[in-house]
């Protein structure tokens, strides 16, 4: 191509613009031709972690915009990432697969875009498909009508931007702003004639924490509580927890916080001092997210597409906020697996209503080639979720899930490990250059500060869910052990 492409020109490249379009017709007609299958907007945001969302109970910001999706929809109460990494979590929720299947176990690797999508399997099945934001998957995107991303992690303020593989541009402005302006274009300038799905990835509010200018001082006059297990001495577990370098004690940077750290106060004091500046701008990221979710709700709203659009709000995995001591993920301790899920459709998921089921990243492509009626190839190892977004889980719904981070050596130095969850257990094996086990019973530990390994009155539990877990594997056709 000689010249780049303008957005315009590319979406309208694909298909011509349908005949209500051209004619100027308004939004009943648009709403008309596609009532049979529902359009989806996927806005998954990267390291927001469900207790930074009011719904979900925060007690240190509130997203008035974010909770709306689920006052009219469902919010999930066990939605995990079956490997807490930025990439692996795209990845497998790109093809419905586990990193082992999908081949991307770290953010190292690159995505093999020539498999099977979920994308690629709606645009078969005659969906408009879009991507822009965040990608992070090294090769360009395969399966997307348009696409408009962020080169790697992408920057806070004035991001370049890699449109359908043109040239890198310069973009103006603030990046989670920026991100929903151009999801509104995309939709703004689909094929009225298709339902569209639409994935809006926003960098925020990943590391470090680079808020605009709107939000800059929000919070300032204030402390925001240390969460309860900020002080974790890790007493019960074993190496893993010990060496992870991600505390806020000793490893965040003042890049992190901006500025120097300050001289003279106590270790304890300082803590507190670092922990205050990141959590800070972490939770003014998401103020800037929940306004652009806000205004994207608006405009779908505006534009007579409220009805009949499935629009899910996630992120790519959890994060931890001081808990442990702790920032980042990987781990797969509950802050760090556990993904918020808010889906709103009306007239398919009920309102205001929550589900417990265990639902997994790999569950949303399949539940949304079901919704769009396609057919969900074999391969698949997620699960069409679409019962339970309507809240009646199917009787045999998964009881247990199985996770699997590989990300080691590497930064903030976690151990490689899987392990199984269910409603009450947590079973972790760390392997690679070590061979540790920890137990917890979420019930009765949900801060997961007791290992139960070595208790002897623990033996039956451990034996059925060592079981379950090589079921488990063996069902996702895992790689053994030490070659995983
Ligand atoms: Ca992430």
């Amino acid at each position: 191509m000689s010249r780049t492409m303008t957005r315009r020109e590319a979406i309208a490249s694909i298909g011509a613009l349908s005949a209500a379009s051209v004619l100027g017709l308004g939004n009943a007609a648009e709403a008309k031709s596609s009532s049979k299958r529902p359009n989806i907007v996927f806005i998954m945001s990267d390291d927001h972690a469900s207790h930074a969302i009011g719904c979900y109970g925060s007690t240190i910001n509130t997203t008035p915009n974010i909770d709306r999706i689920a006052r009219e929809g469902i919010r999930l109460e066990n939605c995990f990432c079956t490997n807490a990494l930025c990439a692996p979590s795209r990845a497998a929720i790109l093809t419905g697969k586990y990193s082992h299947m999908n081949g991307l176990r770290t953010n190292d690797d690159t995505f093999d875009g020539s498999q099977q999508t979920i994308p690629k399997l709606l645009q078969k099945a005659g969906y408009q498909t879009g991507i822009v934001g965040k990608w992070h998957l090294k090769s360009d995107p395969t399966g997307f009508d348009y696409w408009n991303v962020l080169p790697g992690q992408g920057e806070y303020y004035d991001p370049v931007l890699i449109e359908m593989g043109q040239k890198k541009k310069k973009k103006k402005g603030y990046v989670t702003d920026l991100i929903a302006d151009l999801s509104m274009d995309f939709i703004r300038n689909r094929d009225k004639e298709k339902p569209f799905y639409l994935m809006c990835h926003h960098k925020a509010p990943h590391r470090n924490w680079q808020p605009d200018a709107k939000h800059a001082n929000l919070f300032e006059d204030m402390d925001i509580p240390e969460p309860q297990t900020f002080n974790d001495d890790y007493a019960t577990r074993g190496t893993a927890a010990h060496t992870a370098e991600m505390r806020i004690d000793k490893d965040i940077t003042p890049e992190d916080v901006k500025q120097p750290f300050p001289v003279g106060l106590s270790p304890e004091a300082l803590k507190h001092w670092k922990y205050e500046r990141y959590i800070k701008d972490y939770l003014r990221v998401i103020a800037s997210v929940d306004d652009n979710v806000g205004r994207l709700l608006d405009f779908l709203a505006t534009n007579g597409l409220a009805e009949n659009t499935l629009v899910v709000y996630t992120s790519d995995q959890g994060f931890f906020l001081g808990d442990h001591g702790w920032f980042d993920k990987r781990f797969m301790y509950e802050e760090s697996i556990r993904m918020p899920f808010l889906a709103r459709l009306p007239g398919v998921i009920p309102e205001g209503t929550t589900n417990k089921s265990i639902v997994l990243n790999v569950d949303f492509g399949p539940t949304f080639l079901d919704l769009a009626k396609a057919d969900i190839p074999a391969d698949i190892q997620g699960r069409s979720a679409l019962k339970v977004f309507r809240n009646k889980p199917p009787k045999n719904w998964r009881t247990a899930m199985y996770y699997h981070y590989y990300e080691f050596p590497a930064v903030h130095s976690v151990r490689r490990h899987y392990g199984i969850r269910t409603d009450r257990y947590k079973l972790i094996h760390y392997y690679h250059d070590m061979d540790e086990w920890e137990l917890f019973d979420l019930e009765k530990d949900p801060d997961e500060l007791h290992n139960l390994y070595n208790d002897l009155a623990q033996t039956e539990t451990i034996a059925k869910l060592k079981k379950e877990l090589e079921r488990l594997r063996k069902e996702l056709k895992a790689p053994v052990d030490k070659n995983a």
